[in-house]
């Protein structure tokens, strides 16, 4: 499987150090807040990369941090501490709004069909491993003490700005008017592993440490998790754009210094989505979430496929209308596999769905691109050399990557089609009138109503309304309804 690689900045084979296991990690959530539709843009594709690589017969273990101390409203340890924010906005412990929030992403995450990692660890239950590894870095001449805090020395590295060409100039610290430059690194570039003087009082979660009562900064939870789950050599670790300089730059500054030799050799970053009016942010009030796509009516699938459409390394721009038409598309595809009969009970013919295997393995292997993974499945749905079992088959395989619920999904709409045509053919057509008719009005007036169903199903609306006209001029309403008729009296 070949894909970019932000650390080389060239697409590259990917290559695991241990035959056909991966050990991947994936930056998790900071939950004071839900997820946008944004950070799970970062995740689904995550989850289709960890897909395809388990497609490719890899053995994948994926672990994944929850941050709930330690990320600041700036990535440069300036601000304040998301967490204690968010417990501030909704006058709740920093505990609660983390279970909560934590809870939350994950009921999102099922609802887009992505996979849960196989470890999922919050940053607050690692404390002696950030504690061990700050330790051995200040041994290592690593890190300092300055301020009351633990610091990291960038220029003890030979080569600190891996993913960019940045230089201290660049730093961003201290451009906001209401963020001071922190005096206490003795470069812009350092950052802290560890404060023990916060200058945040209300800081929530403390623990003792040998440097004073204090919590870790936010870098550390990630190289430490990672050693702890996968060992000393990570295969792939991904994450947002947004991640790659200052949060990964500092994890692998920090990992190698610990270890003493290189960690992680492939780095996977999705790139943003945005929205016409820019940044999706979660600390400026509205933002969208899943549950708000749902309550306007939208399947999360449909937001799984929009993304999937596009490949993860363009920036992808949100609007309704490209939701609709995702939507739309959605549901023009589960019509189609609807349309193929399950019940052939045909073998599939496993020869002819090589090719078509090949194709979706293709479009995966070359940086995993999932447009041309899905334009697949309408291959596969043309083709006419298949038969509706081989077919079916291949979008099940296909689906094990794609996660759309191919053939669920057209299940379903194949109970509702069925369900409908009963309602339709008169078998199940009920006409019912007023508790108190006498029963010849009743044989009468449900004969014409039955007459009037019947041409309403041949879709004669001139009769039916010749029926409903004549019933009015005698007093008789109608309320029509999926399963038949209700009629009454007026007055
Ligand atoms: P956070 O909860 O802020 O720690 O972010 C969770 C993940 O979402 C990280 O991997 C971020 O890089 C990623 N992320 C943040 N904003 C966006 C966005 N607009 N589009 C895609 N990914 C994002
Ligand atoms: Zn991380």
């Amino acid at each position: 499987m070949e894909f970019y690689n932000s650390l080389t900045h060239r697409k590259e084979q990917f290559v695991p150090r241990n035959g056909n296991k991966v050990g991947m990690y994936t930056c998790g959530p900071t939950v004071y807040h839900y997820a946008h539709i944004g950070n799970l843009r970062s995740y689904i594709m995550e989850d289709a990369l960890e897909k395809a690589l388990r497609y490719e017969g890899y053995d994948v273990t994926r672990v994944m941090n929850i941050t709930d101390v330690g990320h600041l409203s700036s990535d440069a340890d300036t601000g304040e501490d998301k967490m204690v924010k968010g417990a501030q906005r909704e006058h709740k412990t920093v505990m609660e709004i983390a279970k909560f929030y934590t809870d939350a992403f994950f009921a999102d995450c099922a609802r887009l069909n992505i996979r849960t990692p196989d470890i999922v660890t919050p940053a607050t239950s690692c404390i002696p491993e950030y504690i061990n590894m700050i330790s051995v870095l200040l041994e290592k001449g690593y890190a300092y003490p300055a301020g009351g805090n633990i610091y990291f020395d960038t220029s003890r590295l030979d080569k600190y700005y891996v993913f960019n060409d940045h230089d201290e100039a660049d730093l961003a610290v201290g451009v906001r008017e209401d963020v001071e430059e922190d005096v206490n690194k003795r470069h812009k570039a350092d950052f802290v592993l560890w404060f023990t003087k916060s200058k945040f009082e209300d800081q929530a979660l403390k623990w003792d440490s040998p440097w004073g009562v204090g919590y870790p900064g936010w870098h550390i939870e990630c190289s430490c998790i990672s050693i702890k789950h996968l060992g000393e050599y990570l295969d792939l670790h991904c994450g947002g754009i947004d991640n790659a300089f200052p949060h990964h730059t500092n994890e692998i500054a920090q990992s190698e210094a610990y270890l003493g030799h290189d960690w992680c050799h492939y780095w996977f970053h999705v790139h943003h989505l945005n929205t016409t009016t820019g940044k999706m942010s979660k600390s400026s009030g509205e933002f969208l979430t899943v549950s708000l796509l749902e309550e306007k009516g939208y399947d999360p699938l449909v937001y799984r496929l929009f993304c999937l459409q596009s490949h993860y390394r363009k920036g992808l721009v949100f609007t309704w209308e490209n939701l609709d038409n995702a939507a739309a598309a959605y549901q023009k595809l589960l019509k189609r596999v609807a349309a193929l009969n399950p019940d052939t009970g045909a073998a599939p013919d496993l020869e002819a769905a090589k090719p078509y295997q090949e194709q979706f393995r293709w479009a995966l292997d070359n940086d995993l691109n999932t447009a041309l993974a899905v334009t697949s499945v309408y291959n596969v749905l043309k083709a006419k050399e298949l038969d509706d079992a081989t077919r079916l088959y291949l979008l099940e395989d296909f689906d094990r990557v794609l996660s759309l619920n191919l053939l669920e999904g057209a299940a379903k709409l194949r109970a509702q089609d069925a369900a409908r045509a009963r309602t339709q053919s008169g078998g199940a057509y009920v006409v019912t009138g007023p508790a108190d008719a006498a029963p010849e009005e009743l044989a009468e007036i449900g004969a014409l109503l039955l007459q009037r169903g019947e041409a309403r199903k041949a879709k004669n609306w001139a009769e039916s309304d010749r029926i409903r006209d004549e019933l009015a001029g005698r007093g008789i309403t109608l309320k029509d309804s999926r399963q038949g008729v209700q009629w009454s009296k007026n007055g």
